[in-house]
């Protein structure tokens, strides 16, 4: 490897670093994301709902007594909060008591 490209590969692996250590400051911004309207075309699409207590049971994939998104495997940040993201909506904040037909365990 000559010099040259020995150094840009350093410096390259700088800024990938820094990116790397960068990540937490991005997921604490999540907390600004806006909150996922239940009129969004997506949204009505899953049949998400701010409050899963309005979801007939019967309707259910998965017929467990509670559903929620707080306790669905694909609900992110952190335990405890009222709005949180979520994997199936990128950019926007779910209701931890809320419900779609997406729903899934954790492990
Ligand atoms: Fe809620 Fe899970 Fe649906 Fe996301 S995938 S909206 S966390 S039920």
């Amino acid at each position: 490897m000559s010099k040259i490209a020995r150094r840009k590969f350093i410096q390259l692996s700088a800024v990938a670093a820094a990116g790397v250590l960068v990540q937490p400051g991005r997921e604490a911004r999540a907390e600004d994301m806006p909150q996922l309207s239940e009129d969004d075309p997506m949204a009505s699409g899953m049949k998400y709902t701010h409050d899963a207590s309005t979801v007939d049971p019967a309707s259910r994939a998965n017929p467990a007594a509670d559903q929620t998104c707080a306790n669905c495997a694909l609900i992110q940040g952190e335990d405890g909060a009222a709005w949180r993201p979520c994997q199936i909506f990128p950019g926007k904040l779910v209701n931890a008591s809320g419900w779609c037909q997406v729903w899934a365990p954790k492990a």
